[in-house]
């Protein structure tokens, strides 16, 4: 068997790896989307496809494989739906921009045509391949693929965190594996104490509370404003949620497996505010404290809105709970106080604070998971510092492991 690195090479997005024996399995077809315009995997064509989970740096070159072939889509039941989300909302801001999409809705609508749902632990057979998706602890239906054949044992990560969280469990693990494709977003930095993290933010937002400003919570869609409703639990009846927060909400909340407690979810959602129109939101603005909006970073949505109209409120106050990339509008919000959109740029006079609420195993989460899976060799993608952390594993764990680049391909 011959594993081909497409994407996610020494660079946080854009994952794709592609196993080849008398078929072809390709496991993650993502773009690279930031900085703007979105990059594209390049046009392969596989047998069959297994997606690891609903984030647009794994899933959003989906479509592009039906331009060549028509393979069947595994991926778990609540990814099929999220999967659709974000590809809708993707495509509209394609549009919207102007960027190039290298395929038609013909071929979104082919995707569609042949996802098939699959359950964690459950083994399935493509062709040659025997594959068992284990849970990854990283958002709601989020899997590290187990795939054997030829006698070999691969597991690719995709993302993943050895650390509960409130919405997911912790991921789980196979034992000795061959070969171990392994996501090393965080390989050099540790997480700070996750509950003192909780704590700070949750003082914060009290703060607001009492002074009935605003606390804006700009926040990715999927996982992360989940996590964030449920670290708010005290608050509830004092939150409103927008744009792609509230859709991916209602997807998971449907899904009620996908998380650890559904229960507390539907109470949650019983109490808040969800927007859906413009009227709506200047209704949340009057009423409604804290707002939970998407996009995390301050690329768009609806949380644009809410900062335009508390920028001058120095009681109000901007808390970013996500990873934000140097040159995002988000970024520069939090070093500089000032906002520099796509339309406008302006001052902003609200505290603006980050906090690290990842969903990433941090360094020696990722050396705990590379010694419980105890590979012959590690593939170390998806991140800033592959070689380095390559290095460090040989050199640390004693285990064989490398960087590899982009189109390289490796026998096992
Ligand atoms: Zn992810």
């Amino acid at each position: 068997m011959k594993i081909e690195f497409i994407g996610g090479c020494n660079v946080v997005g854009g994952n794709s790896v592609l196993l080849s024996s008398k078929t072809t399995l390709m496991l993650d077809y993502g773009v690279r989307i930031n900085p703007a315009p979105p990059v594209y995997p390049p046009l392969v064509k596989t047998d069959n496809m297994i997606l690891s989970h609903a984030h647009l740096d794994h899933c959003g070159g989906l479509p592009r494989l039906y331009v060549s072939a028509t393979p069947k889509c595994y991926m778990t039941s609540v990814s099929t739906d999220l999967v659709k989300l974000l590809l809708e909302d993707s495509m509209k801001i394609a549009d919207k921009e102007n960027y190039p999409v290298p395929f038609k809705q013909k071929h979104v609508r082919a995707l569609y045509d042949n996802m098939y749902a699959e359950e964690y632990y459950n083994e399935f057979r493509l062709g040659e391949y025997k594959c068992i998706l284990y849970d990854a602890g990283h958002i709601p239906g989020s899997a590290g693929i187990l795939v054997n054949a030829d006698k070999k044992k691969i597991f690719y990560t995709g993302d993943i965190n050895n650390k509960p969280t409130h919405l997911v469990n912790s991921c789980h693990l196979p034992k000795d594996i061959d070969i171990l494709i392994m996501e090393s977003t965080y390989s050099k930095r540790e997480h700070p104490l996750r509950l003192q993290e909780e704590k700070n933010l949750i003082a914060l937002v009290e703060e607001v509370v009492n002074k009935n400003s605003t606390a804006l919570l700009p926040v990715f869609a999927i996982g992360r404003s989940q996590e964030v409703l449920f670290i708010l639990e005290k608050f509830t009846s004092k939150i409103a949620i927008d744009g792609m927060a509230r859709k991916a909400t209602e997807i998971i909340f449907e899904h009620s497996s996908s998380i650890k407690d559904h229960v507390r979810l539907r109470k949650i959602l019983n109490r808040i505010f969800t927007i859906h129109d413009s009227k709506d939101r200047e209704f949340a603005l009057k009423n409604y404290p804290i707002i939970i909006s998407t996009a995390g970073m301050l690329f768009g949505g609806p949380a644009l809105y809410f900062l335009k109209k508390i920028r001058s409120d120095p009681e109000s106050k901007v808390l970013f709970t996500g990873y934000l990339i140097d040159d995002s509008p988000g970024k520069e919000l939090l070093d500089t106080g000032r906002f520099k959109g796509e339309q406008e740029s302006y001052n902003v006079k609200c505290e603006v604070r980050r906090f690290d609420l990842s969903s990433h195993a941090g360094h020696s989460g990722l050396l705990e998971i590379i010694k419980k899976t105890n590979p012959q060799k590690v593939a170390c993608i998806h991140g800033d510092d592959c070689e380095g952390f390559a290095k460090e594993i040989e050199s640390s764990l004693g285990i064989s492991a490398f960087a590899p680049k982009a189109g390289e391909k490796i026998k096992v």
